[in-house]
């Protein structure tokens, strides 16, 4: 087993759960992804290896307990990406309105200022924060360029 899933197998079995083939399969799935993805497409993405789709949902429902996995909800659809473990720190989430394509929103500046702004609602309520999900909506670029295509072409219409 590579290095990088020892840490998940020790935090799975310390909780009472078995690292099986399965969980280990959706798992790699997660952390090859670039993108968020909900549990069908995970499914989709590994048929071939007989994962049924309730194997899928039972390894999704333990890593979100763990806290692994952070779960995002756009038009009522889960979607999940890496928590811990991932290299990737908190951050800031963009959906787009029109194509509902959801951005991490991850440089290093703003991360920085995100982890600023939850040390401040810390101190100022005298709270600990164990997660947050801090998600702007809007138009992508892509789609916002589009638009101006769009406007541009009216105009010359
Ligand atoms: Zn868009
Ligand atoms: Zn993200």
């Amino acid at each position: 087993m590579k290095d990088d899933l020892i840490s998940f197998k020790k935090l799975l079995e310390k909780n009472g759960y078995k690292f099986t083939m399965g969980k280990r399969i959706v798992l790699k799935t997660i952390l090859d992804s670039k993108t968020h993805l909900n549990v069908k497409e995970i499914y989709e993405r590994i048929k071939e290896y007989q994962i049924g789709l309730a194997t899928v949902y039972r390894a999704i429902k333990v890593f979100n307990k763990l806290g692994i996995v952070k779960e995002i909800n756009i038009n009522g659809i889960s979607y999940y990406e890496m928590k811990i473990f991932s290299g990737k720190p908190l951050h800031i989430h963009f959906k787009c309105f029109k194509c509902n394509s959801i951005i991490d929103l991850d440089s290093q500046s703003l991360n920085f200022d995100y982890l600023k702004l939850n040390k401040k609602v810390e101190e100022e309520n005298n709270i600990v924060i164990y997660d947050s999900n801090i998600m702007f909506e809007g138009l992508c670029s892509k789609c916002r360029e589009e638009l101006k295509c769009q406007d541009q072409q009216n105009l010359e219409e």
